[in-house]
């Protein structure tokens, strides 16, 4: 279209410019002047109209997808109750809980019950259902049979912030906005004090490295600023969670290899928290499965066995071949 149109305009202009030289208004000096001058002109007409087709273009890839999440077609509809839970102690169950996603089954009828200051570690092959667990704990879905009780309550009767505002998830790979530390903290909770940041990164283990930046405090992390390692990310979300003071922590451990020290402050940063908070975590190493009160084997949808690691390397084959695998693996 934009080729046609340029080959009508310069027709036209031949067929003006002849009139004009014909009728003494122009003379052929100027005429051809004017026609070689009609080539800039063009060129930047044609870039024009190309770059606008591209952006339009691009403006209704983008209007597609903002508008699919505006209608939530990306993402499954959350449904929350009026009923509402102020402070948790963290004891909570699963009763009798069966969950697929789509027709594809992963948990199974499974129960099981979590006390107050318990240190739990759930332990599985790959895909067992362990994040599930996690997922439908803070949920993110919702369960197709039986219940989830915290404090004895359905959270199918509570509302959001009973649920979500007493459980912190702390992914593989937290996310950190692009902002200082000390915004960081202040995103969870707004009249921080300094001492309050220091005192919770020191139980993280993350207060001498934070120290050891020119701008401490206030450097720029994230996207923009100083990149943090897998570790790093974990263990302030680690500091996070203990200002928000949620009782209940789900912590999923980086499956990533992780050195010595890191993993070192990482598990001494879950010690700190023992005892005073409910810690699920989904161990992928032995290190943190021999600190938890109780392992529960997550097989086919349903907790195979439980209780602590001596035990279960005695009474479960499955956990003594998964103990085995990662000895040989760690080697
Ligand atoms: P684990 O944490 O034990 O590795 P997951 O709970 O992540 O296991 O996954 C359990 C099973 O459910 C796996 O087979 C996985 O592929 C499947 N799954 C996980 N998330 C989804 C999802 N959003 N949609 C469909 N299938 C999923």
């Amino acid at each position: 279209m934009v080729r046609l149109l340029s080959d009508i305009f310069i027709f036209g202009l031949v067929l003006l410019l002849i009139y004009l030289i014909k009728n003494n208004i122009l003379s052929i000096s100027v005429a051809v002047a004017l026609f070689t001058y009609k080539t800039n002109i063009m060129t930047n007409f044609m870039d024009n109209i190309s770059l606008l087709l591209d952006e339009v273009k691009n403006f209704n890839v983008s209007t597609d997808r903002v508008f699919a999440i505006i209608e939530k077609k990306e993402f499954v509809e959350e449904k929350f109750s009026h009923g509402h839970l102020k402070k948790v102690n963290g004891n909570f169950e699963f009763k009798n809980v069966s969950f697929a996603y789509d027709n594809y089954k992963v948990i199974d009828n499974m129960s099981f019950q979590i006390n107050s200051g318990e240190t739990v570690a759930f332990v599985g092959k790959s895909g067992a259902g362990k994040s599930t667990i996690f997922n439908l704990l803070g949920k993110i879905y919702d369960v197709n049979k039986g219940k989830i009780l915290i404090e004895g309550v359905d959270i199918n009767t509570l509302d959001e912030d009973s649920i979500r505002g007493n459980i912190t998830i702390i992914s593989q790979n937290p996310y950190i906005f692009n902002m200082s530390i000390k915004d960081n903290f202040r995103l969870v909770k707004e009249n921080i004090t300094e001492e309050e940041i220091i005192e919770s990164l020191k139980l993280s283990c993350l207060y001498d490295f934070v120290k050891s930046l020119p701008e401490g405090l206030d450097t720029i992390i994230g996207e923009g600023g100083t990149n943090l390692s897998g570790g790093q990310r974990q263990r302030l979300a680690i500091a996070r969670a203990l200002v928000q003071e949620t009782k209940i922590i789900l912590f999923d451990e980086a499956t990533s290899a992780l050195d010595n020290e890191t993993q070192r402050d990482i598990q001494t940063a879950i010690d700190n928290l023992k005892g005073k908070y409910t810690i699920l975590i989904i161990a992928h190493r032995l290190s943190t499965i021999k600190n938890a009160d109780r392992i529960l084997l997550i097989e086919n949808g349903q907790v195979q066995a439980e209780g602590k690691h001596q035990e279960l390397l005695k009474k479960s084959s499955t956990y003594k071949k998964l103990y085995e695998s990662e000895i040989v693996e760690n080697k």
